[in-house]
């Protein structure tokens, strides 16, 4: 049946003669690493499922002791999970074996078992003489996830998981006569080692069996989506829609495969419709059928019907059909997509559909390509064609909270509107000041872009939006030039103004996401320049008294990611404008970060200001998932500055720490002490750490403010707990 059905992948010798002989007790084990099981995890399931139905008896083995210590992964040490996370995984992944497998007390019914339950009182001294005994460390070497470390280094605990699960093998093999084990294929070392531990200890035949794991068409490890997040069986951390819809987005390949491992539909009726697919594989038949089993399956009927309802909306549809579906239903739909903010404010005067699509939106980069895409009749608001003339308002807004923007026949984008107890933009200095007798009594924020703002529940006070824009440029002599800013303006593109009227110093920040305004606020930096090495003065307006005040640059008290705003003047000024001092033959500074690799490459041996903005750019966006695309936080930790004396202790026990003189001080990057606590790539949930760059906290859609900062407070623990430094966000 597994060969037919593509799972096989390797066993132990006379295997098939054992299940044929009698009925035989085997296990798979479950490491409690997350709340919820995945679809990688589902394959496990549907073989013990199957090895019920052909009369075994499926033993769940839930990982209360292997979780504690954690299987050996091919880039490095797992972060240790604290009791009370394993205990409270294992209660709920509990609850989802119960959904799909009989357990009970008759011969062939299922039984559950937590490994701690034998662990938990077996003495270090009783492991080593017991179990260590008999296995030899040149066997244990011999492990390809053993071997797999060597260079980068395994700690002993990960060494001895193998002997840990090979022992769970022999105390079931005594106390249920269990003589299989079922698992992955990149389980087998693990696996075997406990066959071998029986064999050793008892003198008894034990049997294995790995199935192949599920990959994609290119080799990948399949169960997870396109986003590079898991594929979760809980409904709230991957909805039946997004699992009905990872299966329709399979390719034929991938489908077949699918449906031969996952499909409990027997072989002659999977063979004929495998010949109707292929006949016609544009019906996408076994997409449909499968995605229906496995919604059914894992969720409910309902929701399968649920999915494909929403399914619909996408190809299909029209306003009424958005009317008629619920917000949450369209949230789950069009939300994960590209998502932006209107004010409620704007849209009750109407907004011209350039300015929506351009500067409310920024769905579009410039008016002239919203103005292109519209002259194409390419752009859809609820699904009706607009023309270059029409404004967006109020009529517009569907449930009270969103509009949704199309383009052409696949891209949408979810428009919401802003959510705060009331939200107001100021376009000039009047604007502000008629508001200061209000800031005086109630709860208020200034907005820029909002790229350093989290928030962990909804605002419930004024926040005002800055919208003042305005630049400048006068000659101080002939290379220097005074330019002021007014703070509403976008960073970026200010950069790239400078840059083009051949006023340089600010090359190294471009792409830096966010206003002018906020930029001295934390004296934004990167690639090896600061907001303030460029910055004259910075003018504010005090909110108690409505003075516009100017702060010369010491008294703009800069720091690392500090300034006098956002400490001692905290909440008491909005910042106006900026005052930066810029040259036409500004130093190039190109020894930061990544940025000589990419002028090597392109063979630019005496670059430009613009050369080095381009390759900032380049590195950014290659290295920083664009938010847009893929919600994230930035970098969300400050370096730590730390003492000689502590760096000392950290270089002598990792040489390769990096490490960066700070003054008398020494900087440690925040990204590779994260990296090194198994954080780079970990998921939980809807938020986790960017597979290329520890330092970023994404959001694969649908996390919470709240989920995203206790995201980041495990981190700190993480770092605290393993360096003893603490990290700033
Ligand atoms: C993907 C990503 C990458 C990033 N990369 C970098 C980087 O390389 N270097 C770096 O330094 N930062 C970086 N950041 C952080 C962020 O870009 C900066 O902090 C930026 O200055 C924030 O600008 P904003 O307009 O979005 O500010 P907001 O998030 O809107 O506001 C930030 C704070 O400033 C206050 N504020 C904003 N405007 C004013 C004003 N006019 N007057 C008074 N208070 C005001 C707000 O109330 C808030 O407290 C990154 C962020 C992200 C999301």
């Amino acid at each position: 049946e597994l060969k037919w059905r593509g799972k096989f992948q390797d066993c132990v010798a006379e295997t098939e003669a054992q299940l044929q002989k009698e009925s035989t007790a085997g296990y798979i084990g479950f490491d409690p690493t997350a709340s919820s099981l995945h679809l990688g995890n589902f394959q496990q399931i549907v073989l013990l499922k199957r090895l019920q139905l052909a009369g075994h008896k499926p033993i769940a083995l839930m990982g209360g002791a292997t979780g504690r210590v954690g299987d050996p992964k091919m880039t490095g040490e797992r972060t240790l999970l604290s009791i009370d996370e394993i205990d409270a995984y294992i209660a709920s992944q509990k609850k989802q074996l119960e959904k799909f497998i009989e357990f009970g007390t008759g011969k062939n019914d299922a039984i559950m078992v937590n490994n701690y339950d034998w662990f938990k009182d077996f003495s270090f001294l009783d492991f080593i003489r017991d179990v260590g005994k008999h296995i030899t460390v040149s066997y244990m070497m011999s492990k390809d996830s053993v071997q797999n470390r060597l260079e980068s280094g395994i700690s002993f605990t990960e060494f001895t998981y193998q002997l840990i699960q090979g022992y769970d093998f022999l105390h079931l093999y005594k106390n249920y006569n269990c003589k299989l084990q079922l698992g992955g294929s990149d389980q087998w070392g693990n696996i075997t080692t406990g066959v071998e531990l029986v064999r050793r200890v008892l003198g008894e035949k034990v049997y294995a069996i790995t199935s192949s794991l599920v990959t994609k068409s290119d080799g990948t490890k399949m169960g997870k989506s396109e986003a590079g997040e898991n594929i979760w069986l809980d409904p709230k951390q991957t909805s039946p829609y997004k699992l009905y819809q990872f299966v329709l987005n399979r390719t034929d390949e991938e489908i077949l495969n699918l449906n031969r491992r996952f499909s409990f539909k027997g072989k002659e009726e999977i063979e004929a419709m495998e010949a109707e697919f292929k006949a016609a594989p544009h019906l996408r038949s076994i997409h449909k059928s499968l995605g229906q089993e496995l919604t059914t399956m894992i969720h409910s009927e309902g929701e399968y019907q649920q999915a494909i309802a929403l399914s619909d909306l996408l190809f299909s549809g029209d306003i009424e059909t958005l009317k008629a579906t619920d917000y949450d239903g369209l949230k789950e739909v069009f939300g994960g997509l590209k998502q932006f903010t209107v004010s409620r404010d704007k849209l009750s005067q109407g907004i011209d559909i350039t300015e929506f699509l351009v500067a409310d939106t920024q769905i579009f980069p410039s008016n002239g390509q919203a103005r292109q895409k519209l002259g194409e009749n390419a752009i859809s608001i609820n699904k009706t064609k607009v023309a270059g003339d029409c404004k967006v308002t109020t009529q517009d807004v569907l449930h009270e909270k969103m509009i949704l923007v199309q383009q052409g026949k696949k891209t949408y984008y979810f428009v919401e509107l802003a959510q705060a107890s009331e939200l107001i933009e100021i376009f000039s200095l009047d604007d502000l000041k008629q508001l200061l007798p209000r800031l005086a009594t109630e709860k208020f924020m200034f907005l820029g872009g909002g790229s350093n703002v989290l928030f962990i529940k909804d605002f419930d006070g004024l926040v005002i939006v800055n919208r003042l824009i305005g630049l400048c440029a006068d000659p101080i002599n002939e290379n220097d030039i005074h330019v002021t800013a007014l703070s509403g303006e976008n960073w970026h593109e200010f950069v790239l103004w400078t840059l083009d009227r051949g006023f340089f110093g600010l090359e190294n920040m471009s792409l830096i996401p966010g206003t002018i305004g906020a930029a001295p606020m934390q004296n934004i930096g990167a690639y090896g320049v600061e907001f303030k090495d460029y910055c004259l003065s910075v003018d504010a307006i005090e909110l108690a008294t409505g003075e516009l005040k100017s702060f010369d640059y010491a008294a703009c008290d800069f720091g690392y990611r500090e300034s006098i705003f956002k400490r001692a003047m905290k909440d008491q000024y909005f910042i106006y404008q900026v005052h930066l001092k810029l040259s036409r033959n500004s130093p190039i500074h190109a020894s930061y970060g990544n940025i000589q690799d990419v002028l090597n490459r392109k063979a630019i041996l005496s670059p430009s200001h613009r050369d080095i903005s381009d390759a900032v750019i380049e590195i950014r966006s290659s290295k920083l998932p664009n938010p847009t695309d893929l919600g994230n936080a930035g970098s969300f930790f400050k370096n730590p500055v730390v003492d000689k004396e502590k760096a000392e202790i950290l270089i002598k026990e990792y040489p390769n720490a990096p490490n960066f003189p700070d003054g008398d001080k020494v900087k440690i990057p925040a990204g590779w002490l994260i990296e090194q606590c198994g954080f780079k790539g970990y998921k939980e949930g809807n938020v986790g750490s960017h597979k290329d760059q520890a330092l970023v906290i994404v959001n694969y859609g649908g996390a919470t403010g709240q989920e995203i900062y206790d995201y980041s407070e495990k981190i700190i623990r993480e770092v605290e707990k393993r360096f003893k430094f603490a990290l700033e966000r």
